[in-house]
């Protein structure tokens, strides 16, 4: 149980991968940390399963990547692809070999990085999780922040120094402290189907983005039991009123895969799933004492890969910062600087990068789809100019940028 009239720790409400990384660096700065959980246990979430490089070299510092690497798919290669043409551009991460020690995408489910981290979290001192305990209510003073939490139909009074929200995209921290989710929802739903059939030996490369004027598909392979892993395809639902169930029907989950992959009558699907796709950014991530990160403060489309590694990217830089800050080398104006780095790169990078993403793919125009392919070809055939489209894509760049924001 929280001590709890302890101001000397850190609240975090989430205990999603980014909720977790926050915890785990903060920790490994001898910062007490209570994080609140509202499901009675880790989530099963079968949403992100790629990791860029950076991503991978700020979670070495505590021992995480090496774990992530042992239960993870390398993905060196991945392609843009026309769904009549086939392959447009094959990308080749290798070529980053000089500038980071990770030159591949990593594929890992979700819940498996959030069930390393919490090892991870609980191995340090004075560190707890509060399971079946979601963050109810906020208060802040000049001293600290109260948070309310509800357990088995009591109230619980939690003090903190600090409190980050890292509730998810419905985050209740980012309403209790009133700041706007700016943006849009798109009107079509993803659907996203996992089957063990091996797109491999149709030339496809373990993460693959594919254009079509009526229905684009993106596939990544995951490890799931071990290898040959499964593969997840998602695809836009392009008929608003196509119901859930239909699409998750057994026929309306066979009908999209066969059309895509019309090499077998039946295609074994473990899981189905669909999502609601938003790009929103939170106005307000600092009011106070209290801070947002990860989803709580930005969500995007997948087609990129940018959402949770945007997050864990939030969760290392604010718990540095914030570090800084409980250890006495710094003012709390440098959580601004926080603010100030991580919105603006979600906006200029995360938000452009994937909406520009989603528009290659479904672009209806076949002089503007030309245009794009043949710019692609231009730019993958050619070292000088393929090395700054990975720096991009692999989001190193909107990092270096970034940490020139004062
Ligand atoms: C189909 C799909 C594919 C994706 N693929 C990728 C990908 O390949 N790469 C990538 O980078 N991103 C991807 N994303 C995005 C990624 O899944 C999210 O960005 C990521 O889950 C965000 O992590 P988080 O920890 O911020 O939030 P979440 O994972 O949503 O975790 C939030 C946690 O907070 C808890 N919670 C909620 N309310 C409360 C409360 N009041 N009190 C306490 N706890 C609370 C929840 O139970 C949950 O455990 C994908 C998303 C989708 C939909």
């Amino acid at each position: 149980m929280p001590s709890p009239d302890s101001t000397r720790r850190v609240i975090i409400a989430g205990a999603g991968p980014v909720g977790l990384t926050a915890a785990v660096a903060l920790a490994n700065q001898g910062i007490p940390v209570t994080v609140l959980e509202a499901e009675p246990a880790l989530t099963h979430d079968l949403r992100a399963g790629t990791f860029h490089p950076p991503t991978m070299e700020m979670l070495a510092a505590y021992g995480v990547t090496d774990a992530m690497l042992e239960q993870g798919l390398k993905v060196p290669h991945w392609q843009v692809r026309d769904r009549e043409m086939g392959v447009v551009a094959e990308w080749d991460l290798g070529m980053l070999a000089d500038v980071t020690p990770y030159p591949f995408r990593l594929h890992l489910e979700q819940h498996k990085l959030a069930r390393i981290l919490l090892d991870k979290l609980l191995a340090y001192p004075d560190t707890e999780i509060l399971f079946s305990t979601p963050l109810s209510g906020i208060e802040q003073d000049a001293g600290g922040v109260t948070a309310f939490a509800s357990r088995d139909g009591e109230t619980l009074r939690i003090r903190g120094k600090w409190l980050i929200g890292c509730d998810g995209g419905r985050s209740f921290t980012r309403k209790a402290i009133g700041s706007e989710f700016e943006g849009f929802t798109w009107p079509e739903r993803f659907a996203v189907l996992s089957t063990d059939y091996d797109l491999s030996a149709h030339g496809y490369a373990r993460n693959a983005y594919i254009a079509d004027p009526q229905e684009w598909v993106a596939v990544f392979c995951v490890p799931h039991d071990g290898p040959p892993g499964l593969w997840r395809a998602v695809f836009p639902i392009t008929d608003p009123d196509e119901p859930d169930e239909e699409v998750l029907s057994s026929d309306g989950v066979q009908r999209r895969l066969k059309g895509f992959m019309p090499w077998r009558d039946h295609y074994d699907v473990p899981y189905a799933s669909i999502y609601r796709v938003h790009q929103r950014v939170a106005k307000d991530w600092r009011v106070g004492r209290v801070l947002l990160a990860g989803d709580a403060a930005h969500v995007n489309n997948p087609l990129g890969a940018f959402g949770l590694n945007g997050g864990l990217h939030d969760a290392i830089n604010l718990a540095g910062k914030l570090g800084a800050v409980w250890h006495g080398r710094a003012d709390d104006t440098l959580l601004d600087r926080y603010v100030r780095q991580r919105r603006n790169t979600n906006i200029d990078f995360v938000q452009a990068t994937s909406i520009r993403n989603k528009r290659l793919l479904e672009e209806r125009d076949p002089g503007v789809r030309r245009e794009r392919f043949d710019e692609l070809r231009r730019q993958a055939s050619d070292r000088n100019s393929a090395i700054p489209f990975l720096l991009q894509s692999s989001m190193i760049m909107s990092l270096r940028k970034a940490e020139e924001i004062q």
